[in-house]
């Protein structure tokens, strides 16, 4: 079975670890540089992406994180996990940081201070059964405005004021939705990233 951790610094985290169970995957929290070396992949949860930051930092799991990815760990992260793995991030605080590894441009607190929270269905067609609709949970959420050539765009918004947004990328072992799965009871999201873990920890 596949390990997978969990940053449990700041978020949702026991929900992400119910869906990981509900994929065949082992959760682990992860609050140490030295637990993220018994990891095959990582979920960075929603939150808020300035505490997360610097609370990363104050671990210092800042840079062995950003070293564990570029030497390519899987890594999910779902909204403020979102912002976390992009390169670039507008309306982010002055000293906000990222981690990066996403060649993605996302725009904080996207959705407007009207509609901080609502739901859509998206249409995923990289989910199994993907005819039937993700039941996607948006919370102060993030919207990606760029996407370099390596990203694969997994979903936008079907209808609205933020019809055609971008919300779920793939690139490479990452990835990234501006909506919470884990809070559905649909695990398919998570079954996708527990098979970016087992694809990419397959000895050679
Ligand atoms: N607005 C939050 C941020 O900027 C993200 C919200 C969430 O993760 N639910 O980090």
């Amino acid at each position: 079975m596949v390990t997978v951790g969990v940053l449990a610094v700041q978020g949702d985290v026991r929900e992400h670890a119910n869906a990981l169970l509900a994929s065949g995957a082992q959760p682990v929290p992860v609050r140490r540089p030295s637990e993220l070396a018994a990891l095959d992949g990582l979920v960075i949860p929603g939150g808020e992406s300035t505490v997360i930051d610097k609370l990363m930092r104050a671990f210092e799991l800042r840079e062995p994180v950003r070293a564990a990815i570029d030497a390519g760990l899987p890594v999910y992260g779902s909204c403020a996990g979102m912002i976390l793995l992009a390169d670039e991030v507008l309306d982010g605080t002055s000293d906000q940081q990222t981690l990066g590894g996403m060649a993605i441009t996302v725009r904080r607190n996207a959705f407007g201070r009207q509609v901080d929270s609502f739901e859509t269905d998206l249409t995923m067609p990289a989910l199994t059964e993907p005819e039937r609709p993700v039941r996607a949970v948006f919370i102060r959420a993030p919207w990606v405005e760029r996407v370099g050539d390596e990203v694969e765009v997994l979903a936008t918004v079907p209808a609205g004021p933020a019809a055609g947004r971008i919300v779920a990328v793939h690139q490479d072992n990452l990835l990234a939705t501006s909506f919470h799965p884990e809070v559905t009871g649909d695990a398919r999201v998570h079954e996708y990233f527990v098979r970016l873990v087992r694809e990419s920890s397959r000895p050679a």
